[in-house]
């Protein structure tokens, strides 16, 4: 067999078109665009870029984009006053910030002050008890968007057995609480778990969410599974290149003789994550303004 490759950067790309349609539709209706909000403290490379490509895609789809870039040294007090402003301020109808955050700041109390309704990351504890209680809230981005592209792939997950491997609060264990509310059998695995290959081999979706390159191997997995990777790990640069390949939890090419269908690395759930953010602002916009979100 081999597997179809989901292509979550085609997906993720529609889904940030529709998006931007709806998000004009709202301009006209509200008399004011969706705003996002996003915090960067100090000069993390990574975050830049994530940061960057955030502020693009918002203006892509027709929100407004407020970027804060403070210093590394910047205070917990003068964090929490912007994240009190920004609570405040009726343009921004999506806050984030983005993590890791320096040492010296305590990323669960910034997060915490962040009001739940403008929380599109879906972190805040007031978002992960909605979530695990069954009421409407924020979830976070990339589980989210893994959900979506499983019910696009496979419709209805009703008595599906799903393992996922990884159980951090913006992965693992949102992600399974997703795959419950769908009907679906979960298991939640991790660094404990005994004989982790055989967990696995019972699954019919797999969601990956380790940071452990290439870890999940094909004799891992059940004939005909649905693999959604989720990690992003970076080899170690070959001779002479200067940057080392992306390659997911997943080992890709030897998965796909036996999975039904798979998320490459890079290409998969990584787009996802922007698009479903955007959808996430989008949601709060209609709320905060009082208005039906669409569905
Ligand atoms: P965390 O490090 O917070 O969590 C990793 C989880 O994997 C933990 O629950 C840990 O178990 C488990 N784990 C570690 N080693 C093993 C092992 N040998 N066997 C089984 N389980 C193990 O990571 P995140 O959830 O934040 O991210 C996971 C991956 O997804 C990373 O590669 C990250 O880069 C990527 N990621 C990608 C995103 C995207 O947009 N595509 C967004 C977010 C993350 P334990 O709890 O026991 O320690």
């Amino acid at each position: 067999m081999t597997a179809t490759r989901i292509d979550g950067k085609a997906f993720a790309a529609r889904l940030r078109e529709r998006v931007g349609d709806y998000a004009a539709t709202f301009e006209n209706a509200a008399g004011r665009k969706a705003g996002l909000a996003v915090v960067l403290v100090g000069e993390d490379a990574a975050s830049q870029v994530y940061v960057g490509a955030k502020g693009k895609a918002t203006l892509a789809a027709n929100m407004a984009s407020f970027e804060h870039r403070l210093p590394i040294d910047t205070t917990s007090e003068t964090l929490m006053d912007l994240v009190e402003q920004l609570n405040k301020d009726e343009a921004v109808d999506g806050i984030l910030v983005q993590l890791p955050l320096p040492d010296h700041l305590d990323e669960q109390s910034i997060i915490a002050a962040i009001s739940p309704d403008k929380d599109v990351d879906g972190f805040h504890v007031i978002n992960a008890g909605r979530l695990s209680v069954g009421q409407s809230g924020f979830v976070p981005c990339t589980p989210l968007g893994c959900m979506m592209l499983l019910t696009d792939r496979l419709g209805d997950l009703s008595g599906l057995e799903a393992v996922v491997v990884g159980r951090s609060n913006i992965v693992g264990k949102p992600m399974a609480q997703l795959l419950l509310d769908a009907n679906a059998t979960v298991t939640i695995a991790h660094s404990r778990t005994k004989d982790l290959a055989s967990v696995v081999r019972r699954a019919d979706i797999v969601v990956a969410a380790v940071g452990r390159p290439e870890m999940i191997r094909k004799d891992w997995l059940k004939d005909g599974a649905t693999v959604i990777d989720v990690g992003i790990n970076r080899l170690p640069p070959e001779p002479g290149k200067e940057k080392g390949k992306l390659v997911g939890d997943v080992a890709y090419d030897e998965a796909s003789e036996v999975a039904a269908a798979i998320t490459p690395v890079p290409g998969g759930v990584g787009p996802m994550t922007i698009a479903v953010l955007l959808r996430n602002t989008l949601v709060a916009a209609y709320r905060n303004a009082g208005l039906d979100a669409p569905k």
